[in-house]
């Protein structure tokens, strides 16, 4: 299909097509994207407020599309000096003033949506801004936007691929300092560069394979396109390998380690929550089974996110909106990375049974569970001052006293049904939720679990299932690529790298096998 418009004389080697690559293509081209057909004059200029929830002291708004000159000159009745910020008088449609404001102008494409793009810097107030709207509103072509539609915009006009696109979300929804870390990665390109970079290396191994097929019968091309072609899969093979093999920690970070409090009815799972969560985050009550929704607080543990679930008192009962709260606590719970069972201190052993069945059979092989007895100022003083050594392994029970019977009893519950593994030195606590003693403990001890769980986790490249799905594709069809080797079948091997140049563009949004075929073999003939 390449081969009408040129006769080879000599193929480039391996290492010339990669700077041809390098210089000759966008790497974002346009003509691949979805919104290429729609002409700049039919395209709808947008605006939105960027900034926060008004009053504030100041409000950002921004115009991007054909008209934002056009909307700028209205407002202002210049258009300013590009990328400089520059005083202005804002002006209604009937010309009464409506602020003073910095306004700032990038035309097209070196804008953040590759648009022309007007930010006006108001002052904060609701009627400033509703009246500026109010002005846009009626100013022709421009029109309110529509959630993430900048940043669509700056995806369709190539300035951000897709994993960069969802790198700014994560940033903007950060709540901790290695989310933070791991957004801004993503968002500057880490995974994204990468990806096209491991792309080019394929459509150039692609291109030696298609070589190979085309141009087989002619007496220059050397014979041995396809060993190179191979070595270069074997090593994308062995690098993306070793990207997947991080254990998921990305999506971990991104997520947090998930902790649900479970345990049975009235034993101060909400008040444990409150407690650390120092606010009225769930309703406390005295009558069993009234928390009846997963609550959720996300923490901020020494930088790591932490996201505390409150299960609804977890027992057995007919009540229909009860169980209902109660299925809704037992998914959480059994799909949560580690589970506080919070019992009452008082209780007799046997108020454990409900444990195991409770949580049953959804918990993922690496569950935790730590158990917490609680109301320990409940329980007779002298008695708990002998229990409430620190042990050895950080919790801060004895390991011989009561709690053998405690977790005799939980292991014999869930020796049985296999769901959670209670280990001997996993971690038991006595705490009060009401007066706070302990708290600090189990704290101090989920943090040191944070950072086990998510060592390593702001440098990995993988954050989303999207990306692990579309990566897994990539190898599969490079495994599949090298298991072809002794066959020398090279339709089947353009196949398998075409594949998994596909799933590679999947992941950063560019789709363009062919089209860049198309350059290299403009390319490839020397000459010609
Ligand atoms: P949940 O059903 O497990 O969420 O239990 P709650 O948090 O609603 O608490 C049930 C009752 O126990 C409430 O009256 C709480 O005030 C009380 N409570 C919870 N924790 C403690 C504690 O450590 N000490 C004492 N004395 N009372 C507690």
């Amino acid at each position: 299909m390449h081969k009408q418009a040129c006769q080879v004389e000599t193929i480039l080697p391996a290492a010339l097509i990669l700077p041809v690559l390098d210089e000759g293509l966008d790497p974002y081209p346009v003509s691949a994207l979805p919104c290429a057909a729609m002409s700049e004059s039919t395209r709808e200029t947008i605006f939105a407020l960027s900034s926060g929830r008004p009053p504030a002291a100041i409000a950002v708004v921004r115009i991007s599309g054909p008209r934002a000159g056009d909307a700028l000159k209205t407002l202002t009745g210049k258009i300013t000096p590009p990328r400089k910020a520059t005083l202005a008088q804002i002006r209604g449609r009937d010309g009464e003033a409506v602020d003073q404001a910095l306004v700032l102008w990038f035309p097209a494409p070196h804008s953040e949506t590759g648009e022309d793009i007007a930010e006006l810097q108001l002052h904060g107030g609701r009627a400033v801004i509703a009246s500026v709207f109010t002005a846009l509103s009626q100013i022709a072509g421009l029109r309110p936007a529509e959630a993430g539609e900048f940043s669509r915009r700056a995806f369709e006009n190539g300035k951000l691929d897709l994993t960069a696109v969802e790198g700014l979300a994560d940033l903007v929804m950060a709540e901790t300092e290695g989310q933070r870390r791991l957004a801004l990665r993503q968002m500057t390109g880490a995974l994204g560069n990468l990806a096209e970079n491991w792309r080019t290396q394929l459509i150039q191994a692609l291109a030696l394979v298609e070589a190979r097929i085309d141009f087989s019968d002619e007496a220059d091309v050397p014979q041995d396109l396809v060993a190179p072609a191979l070595q270069i899969t074997r090593a994308l093979e062995g690098e993306i390998g070793a990207a997947l093999a991080d254990d998921g920690r990305g999506e971990r970070l991104r997520e947090g380690l998930v902790v649900a409090i479970a345990g049975p009815p009235n034993a101060g799972k909400s008040t444990l929550l409150n407690r650390i969560a120092k606010r009225e985050a769930a309703i406390v009550s005295p009558y069993a089974g009234t928390t009846r929704d997963v609550i959720e607080v996300h923490l901020d543990l020494g930088g790591l996110p932490v996201t505390l679930l409150d299960t609804a008192g977890i027992h057995e009962t007919d009540d229909p909106v009860e169980l209902e709260g109660v299925r809704r606590a037992r998914e959480r719970a059994s799909a949560a990375d580690l589970v506080l069972w919070v019992v009452d201190a008082r209780d007799n052993p046997n108020g454990l049974s409900t444990a195991p069945s409770c949580l049953a059979g959804k918990a993922s092989a690496g569950s935790l569970v730590w158990v917490l007895r609680n109301k320990i100022d409940l329980v007779q003083a002298d008695r708990l001052r002998s229990e409430n050594k620190c042990q050895s392994n950080g919790s801060n029970e004895s390991n011989s006293q009561f709690t053998e019977p405690l977790i005799n009893k939980v292991n014999r519950q869930l020796s049985y049904t296999n769901e959670f593994k209670f280990y001997a030195n996993e971690l038991k606590f006595n705490v009060s939720a009401a007066s706070g003693e302990g708290v600090d403990e189990v704290l101090a001890q989920l943090m040191k679990r944070a950072q086990n769980f998510l060592a390593g986790a702001e440098s990995a490249l993988v954050t989303r299932e999207r990306h692990r799905h579309a990566l897994k594709d990539v190898l599969a069809a490079l495994r599949r690529a090298l298991a072809l080797e002794t066959a020398r079948d090279e339709d089947l091997l353009a196949e398998e790298l075409r594949v998994a140049a596909r799933a590679l563009g999947r992941l950063t949004g560019r789709v363009d096998v062919e089209d860049i075929l198309d350059v290299i073999f403009r390319d490839f003939c020397i000459g010609k």
